[in-house]
């Protein structure tokens, strides 16, 4: 089969490559569409941390794809399908507690185990999750990072009627403003660089996206640019009683000032989110069946499976001021 391989750090190309072994309690699943994020550049440019990688990779976490074989436990050949990238193990700690992003024994579709950019993959069947019929695949193949937000917005109770500040203008950043839309804020701002980012940041359910840092303070901050920059505003622009939201990676070893006494005066919660639980994934795809989140405004680039780097390159991006979202691979045409 064809599929877009990093054979190791710095070297991936389309190319052959053996068809997947199907193993006990797995199905066999063609994908269709696949994002790609700053985490696969990571991969590629092995800036990630070394311990979540295994080499040679087919790269691809977040995608929608179809069963190929009819599954009497998930339903007839042709069934769109998402699919939890995070493969628990069940029997550690965290797994026990529901904690499933915490698993101790770390194993990660398109990271430690074979990805979607290639033109099949066999994964874990109780990890698969069934699409309604009428589910748009631009949206599904959404699922993954939107979980990655909705766990970081369910951690703690969100009550409606929130002013809400979103930093960044990435896709991230972009998921937060829609998904904080399912809790009935008041308003929601988006604080971006790039004013091409714009028109995105209103599609998501933004009311306002902002270039210059506002001069009032907010009721809910999530840091989605993972500068030392937008954690420090993040930090200043929360309201007393408020809560920030950590859903950027700032690089390793970045230091912030912090003033603990504001943290005590102005009673805030900084909360921080690694990745999703089961629980999370599940949740959105249940949202994006009742057709409650529908992401796929987001979508400014595709490209097919033989034209994968450039998807890469776009990825990157260049000086234009294009508009930019998600970068999406076609592996298969639907
Ligand atoms: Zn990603
Ligand atoms: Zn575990």
């Amino acid at each position: 089969m064809r599929a877009f391989v990093l054979s190791e750090p710095h070297d991936v190309a389309v190319r052959e490559w053996p068809e997947p072994i199907v193993g006990e309690d797995e199905v066999l699943v063609s994908p269709v569409q696949v994002g790609v994020c700053g985490t696969d550049l990571e991969l590629i440019d092995a800036t990630i941390d070394q311990a979540y990688v295994r080499y040679p990779l087919v790269l691809g976490h977040e995608w929608v794809g179809r069963l190929t074989h009819g599954s009497t436990d998930i339903g007839p050949s042709g069934t769109a399908v998402v699919v939890e990238g995070v493969v628990p193990c069940r029997h550690c700690a965290p797994c026990a507690r529901a904690a499933t992003n915490l698993c101790e024994n770390y194993d990660e579709i398109g990271f430690t185990r074979a990805g979607a950019l290639g033109e099949l993959i066999s994964v874990p069947r109780r990890l698969v999750h069934v699409l309604s019929h009428d589910v748009s695949l631009d949206d599904a193949v959404l699922v993954e990072p939107m979980a990655v937000v909705w766990r970081a917005l369910t951690r703690l109770p969100l009550r409606e009627g929130l002013n809400v500040l979103v930093i960044g203008d990435g896709t991230i950043a972009l998921l937060a403003a829609h998904l904080v839309g399912l809790f009935s804020p008041v308003r929601t701002t988006l604080l971006g660089r790039r004013p091409e980012q714009g028109n995105l940041a209103l599609a998501a359910g933004a009311q306002e996206f902002a270039v210059a840092t506002p001069t009032t303070t907010f009721d809910l901050v999530i840091e989605a640019s993972g500068s030392p920059d937008g954690v420090a505003s993040a930090l200043q622009l929360v309201a007393r009683g408020g809560v920030v939201i950590l859903l950027g990676l700032p690089p390793h070893g970045t230091q912030v000032q912090v003033a603990p006494d504001d943290l005590v005066n102005n009673d805030m919660i900084i909360q921080g989110s690694f990745s999703y639980t089961s629980d999370a994934f599940a949740q959105v795809v249940g949202r994006v069946n009742e057709k409650r989140l529908r992401p796929s405004f987001l979508i400014t680039h595709r490209f097919d499976l033989e034209h994968a780097p450039d998807a890469i390159t776009a990825l990157r991006g260049d000086s234009s001021n294009e508009p930019r979202g998600k970068v999406v691979i076609e592996v298969a045409r639907d």
